[in-house]
């Protein structure tokens, strides 16, 4: 399987090269030259890592079969994830299915694809002959940073240097970064928003004696955000798997189809469904869900993206986004690969802050995807409803994908909605909108919704007794020195 770019002007590569390089040379997304089919009866039965190595090795096709044995089985332990099925399902009223993807170690459902990108990478080094050691840059709003933090850690061959906003991320994921163990990992607070931590490290990214200082530290910088190839990939197994666990709990028969339902920030979860239904995974509608920022609403509502609007910060802050990168991989599906296309559009996104898709590629959009987006109030509704009615507590990401389905026109088929945090990860918000008293102290807050959700996750509430590895914050102009520090050691 050779992998080639979204904008037509990259070589094709094999999949190890795209997970080392990210992005690919012309700027576009790399996606894989064909997809190849399931074969969901022999998935059927498996456990949650075999169907992960059967899928990987479809899309993997230069990695060892032991290879792509040793990562799954590294990343997906019983430890990690606190039991034997990573990702279960859980049942709510009117044949809707959480599919919980928050029971790894920081508590979000970025782990799920962070906790195999690191082994991913870590063969794709192997495979390409490459010595140098990859030093892993990310400007994080929160989830993310840790989740790569928590990968990456100890993780042969690669380093891995974490900027978050000093004024940007909640107690709690501040707390999580600054505490975190591992012989490879930095952590630096920049003074200022998640922009200047953005912009900062993309200068890092493009600046000639950054480069150099690099190589003569034998090292190059490398990204784990979401445009990597290697953590999609990882998401279309949780569709499946929720799927033959439909199957297996006698609720549908295989071929049924079935709706999902996924609250969206950059789309890459949603896209995973998507290829995993190009593949054969009979979904027959996907729901894509947004918060204030519903600039994917009108896009999937009226074929025009926008994204010349107001910024909103919200309750549920790692959908705060107005640009959603993988969005492009989507266009190059709908337009029959049509690179050209693809890229005018991107080049206008980029120019205008604006295109419209229309015909074809529109009408097959409408077909499969309908949108709603959620306020403030109504977010907090959801989380209310749910408890009263399923006695289940929730979390603002999730709640938008609850809310969102009763805008959206009843299915006859379940609903699997994909549940992306933990509450206890957004204990403000939560308790605020179960009616319930806040407290200043954040693990406090742990306590106090424990009373409503059961246990809190370890991983949470033992941040207390942690000390503090990291307390370092810079000024923006710092974050070079920061860099050149980190790569010395
Ligand atoms: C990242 C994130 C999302 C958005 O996922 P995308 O793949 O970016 O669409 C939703 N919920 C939570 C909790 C997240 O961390």
């Amino acid at each position: 399987m050779r992998y080639v770019s979204t904008r037509g002007q990259s070589p094709a590569v094999p999949a190890s090269t795209t997970i080392l390089n990210g992005l690919a040379p012309d700027g576009g997304l790399y996606v894989p030259e064909s997809l190849p089919a399931l074969d969901l009866t022999a998935l059927q039965g498996l456990s949650y890592r075999a169907r992960a190595e059967k899928i990987l090795s479809l899309f993997l096709t230069d990695f060892p079969a032991a290879d792509l044995h040793d990562c799954v089985e590294s990343a997906y332990t019983a430890e990690k994830f606190g039991g034997q099925d990573p990702a279960p399902l859980h049942a709510l009223s009117g044949d809707r299915h959480l599919l919980e993807l928050w029971h790894g170690p920081t508590c979000a459902f970025k782990d799920m694809a962070l906790q195999i990108l690191p082994h991913l990478l870590a063969k794709s080094l192997k495979i390409q002959g490459e010595t140098r050691r990859a030093v892993i840059l990310v400007a994080t709003s929160g989830d993310t940073g840790k989740a790569a933090l928590e990968g990456f850690c100890n993780a042969p061959g690669t380093a891995i240097l974490v900027f978050y906003p000093g004024d940007g991320v909640s107690e709690i994921q501040k707390r999580q970064m600054i505490t975190q163990r591992g012989e490879n990992v930095g952590v630096c607070g920049i003074q200022g928003n998640f922009d200047d931590a953005q912009t900062g490290v993309k200068a890092l990214f493009s600046d000639p004696a950054v480069q150099k200082k690099m190589e003569k530290a034998h090292a190059f910088l490398s990204s784990a955000n979401s445009i990597n190839f290697g953590r999609l990939v990882p998401q279309i197994v949780y569709y499946v798997h929720a799927y033959l666990t439909l199957v297996e709990q006698g609720r549908i028969a295989l071929g049924d189809p079935i709706r999902v339902c996924v609250p969206t920030g950059n789309f890459g979860n949603i896209l995973a469904a998507f290829m995993a239904a190009r593949m054969g995974l009979p979904i027959e509608r996907f729901v894509c869900a947004s918060n204030e920022n519903d600039v994917l609403t009108e896009f999937i509502q009226t074929g025009r993206y926008n994204r010349v609007r107001p910024f909103h910060t919200t309750i549920s802050p790692s959908m705060d986004i107005l640009i959603s990168s993988n969005l492009e991989r989507l266009l190059w599906y709908l337009t029959d690969q049509n690179t050209t296309r693809v890229a005018a559009w991107m080049k206008q996104l980029k120019e205008t802050g604006e295109y419209r898709i229309t015909g074809a590629p529109f009408s097959l959009l409408s077909g499969l995807f309908e949108a709603a987006s959620l306020n403030e109030e109504e977010t907090a509704a959801a989380i209310r409803k749910t408890e009263e009615t399923d006695h289940t507590v929730i979390d603002p990401h999730t709640a938008v994908a609850v809310g969102a389905l009763e805008k959206v026109a009843p299915a006859d088929c379940p609903t699997v909605i994909a549940s992306t945090a933990s509450p206890f990860k957004f204990t403000r918000a939560v308790l605020s909108a179960l009616g319930e008293q806040g407290s200043e102290d954040p693990f406090e807050e742990l306590s106090l919704l424990e009373k409503k959700a059961g246990k809190a996750p370890r991983s949470l509430s033992e941040l207390k007794s942690l000390p503090v590895r990291f307390p370092q914050v810079v000024g923006k102009t710092e974050m070079e020195s920061v860099l050149e520090s980190f790569v010395q050691k």
